[in-house]
């Protein structure tokens, strides 16, 4: 990665030799009290040839508490749905996803300018697929760029420990990190999410 710094949402964020942090958030306990015990910050690593990733850690701990997107947006749910918060969720979750998406798009565009903004859609997609270790089909086709998901680690959670709620909220971030990651590309990508019957989820880019 180049070094420099950059502009994401109205912060600017330092891109270092290896990790660009794009976010910290704060880890709470989930008991009633809500004691806020440490936090957590979202880095983006890779280049344009291998892809991208996005995952985080505590920094105190460093490597070993490395946690990859998918459980990260489980962890931000989970923070967000202690009792005094719960009103806030949704829409934190939002602000999460939006910077998330628009940082990883702003890495692509400083590094790839010899690509179209198609070609940077797609490696965007594919990282943040990649980060959230989710497999995927790809198809492309009439104007459009589709990704059919059938294993969702989110849906999983929802299905092994019972967190309906924040499974919800933390599907509400994934589509708005990938809503913001093709909107800051491209704003004439438009970008739209569906339950499909040939797989679980269907994200679809739209060419304008
Ligand atoms: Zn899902």
């Amino acid at each position: 990665m180049h070094s420099g710094k950059f502009y994401v949402d109205g912060s600017y964020f330092m891109l270092t030799n290896s990790k660009t942090s794009i976010l910290t958030y704060p880890i709470g306990s989930g008991d009633m009290r809500y004691m806020l015990e440490n936090e957590r910050t979202i880095f983006i690593e890779g280049d344009a040839q291998t892809g991208y990733m996005i995952s985080g850690e505590i920094p105190e701990a460093g490597a070993i508490s490395r946690a990859n997107l998918a459980e990260m947006l489980l962890e931000m749910a989970l923070a967000w749905d202690a009792p005094r918060k719960h009103d806030a969720s949704p829409q934190q979750m939002n602000v999460y996803g939006q910077r998330i998406g628009q940082a990883l798009a702003q890495v692509i565009k400083q590094q790839t300018p010899d690509q179209n903004t198609w070609q940077q859609a797609e490696l965007g997609m594919t990282s943040l697929l990649h980060s959230l270790n989710i497999a995927y089909r790809q198809d492309a086709g009439q104007g459009a760029l589709h990704y059919g998901i059938n294993h969702c680690p989110l849906c999983a959670a929802a299905d092994t420990s019972g967190i309906k709620n924040e499974t919800e909220t933390a599907h509400l971030a994934l589509r708005a990190i990938c809503q913001s990651l093709t909107q800051a590309i491209d704003p004439t990508l438009q970008f739209t999410s569906r339950e499909g019957k040939e797989a679980k989820h269907v994200l679809t880019i739209l060419l304008a």
